[in-house]
């Protein structure tokens, strides 16, 4: 089953939007399989945006990154990596599309509240950088039909 990684990124714990964004995925349909609160330090952050380590506001992001922790997850389910970009929406919150994560919450191109994997390769690697084998979790989720039935006795 396909896997991506996500961050909420410090503004959106600084906004108290955590809980709200990962309903959206969770009613989606998407499993949670890890989670957890850190900091990006200089040597996570450079690995993470080596994409963009020479760019002119690579700079500024760094301390956005690095104004409060973040909290990273794997999310796995079909499509999971295309499911959740069109989610999240593009880049640019001002440029995302109403009923997008950053389009119904974000103004702004740096402070865009979420990170999503973009590619199965990229988001291989993202998993592996922020979580060791023990800390992702392979369960079942509860079958309804079961619960039903046994209901029904
Ligand atoms: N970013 C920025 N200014 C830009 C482009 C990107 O501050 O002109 C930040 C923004 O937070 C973005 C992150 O760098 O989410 C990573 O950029 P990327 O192009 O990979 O966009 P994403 O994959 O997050 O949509
Ligand atoms: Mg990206």
């Amino acid at each position: 089953m396909e896997r991506s990684l996500i961050i909420f990124k410090p503004d959106s714990l600084n906004r108290a939007l955590v809980g709200e964004i990962l309903h959206r995925f969770e009613r989606k349909g998407l499993k949670i399989i890890g989670m957890k609160m850190t900091y990006l330090d200089d040597d996570l952050l450079g690995q993470h945006y080596f994409h963009l380590k020479d760019k002119p506001f690579f700079p500024r992001l760094k301390r956005f990154m690095q104004s409060a922790p973040s909290i990273v997850a794997v999310l796995e389910g079909n499509n999971v990596i295309e499911v959740v970009r069109n989610l999240v929406g593009v880049t640019r919150g001002y440029e995302a599309l109403s009923g997008t994560v950053r389009g119904d919450y974000s103004l702004s191109g740096q402070c865009n509240v979420i990170h999503a994997s973009d590619s199965p390769v990229n988001a291989e690697l993202e998993i592996s950088r922020f979580f060791n084998h023990d800390e992702l979790f392979n369960y079942e989720k509860i079958d309804l039909e079961y619960i039903y039935a046994e209901d029904e006795l």
